[in-house]
């Protein structure tokens, strides 16, 4: 992708982002720093919460829930319940609750076969639809 100027979503500096995402170097450095202090934190006190976290470190609570998203969190067998990005259900892993995630699951398999349906109409008007010319795509 081509590199685009972008305003840090953090400290609002512009800075080219090369598809890493919203943040300039500085702030994303800093980020990486925060997110080893919340892990050592977490090791040391299991059983502490989100809020208790923030308040300890000085860190946004985005931060912390979206380590517990993405799994950094996991390994250090850790108790903490973050809410469900669709519903607001606590939850302890992942980005959804089951019933969301099975929801949002079912939803993109119906959006895929639209997608699909569609595209196969296309061809199927334009005349250049194979079976095999499809699957290959
Ligand atoms: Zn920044
Ligand atoms: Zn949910």
């Amino acid at each position: 992708m081509i590199p685009k100027p972008t305003n840090c979503r953090e400290c609002g500096r512009l800075f080219l982002n090369l598809g890493s995402g919203k943040y300039c170097p500085g702030c994303m450095q800093k980020h990486e720093r925060q997110m080893d202090e919340i892990a050592s934190y977490v090791r040391d006190n299991p059983r502490s919460s989100v809020d208790e976290i923030c308040t300890a470190l000085e860190v946004k609570k985005s931060l912390v829930i979206s380590m517990l998203q993405s799994g950094r969190l996991e390994e250090v067998n850790i108790d903490i319940k973050y809410p469900c990005a669709s519903c607001g259900k606590m939850i302890r892993h992942g980005r959804y609750c089951k019933a969301c995630g099975k929801k949002i699951t079912g939803e993109i398999a119906a959006s895929i076969r639209r997608v699909r349906k569609n595209a196969e109409l296309q061809k199927m008007k334009k005349g250049v639809y194979s079976k095999d010319q499809w699957i290959d795509q």
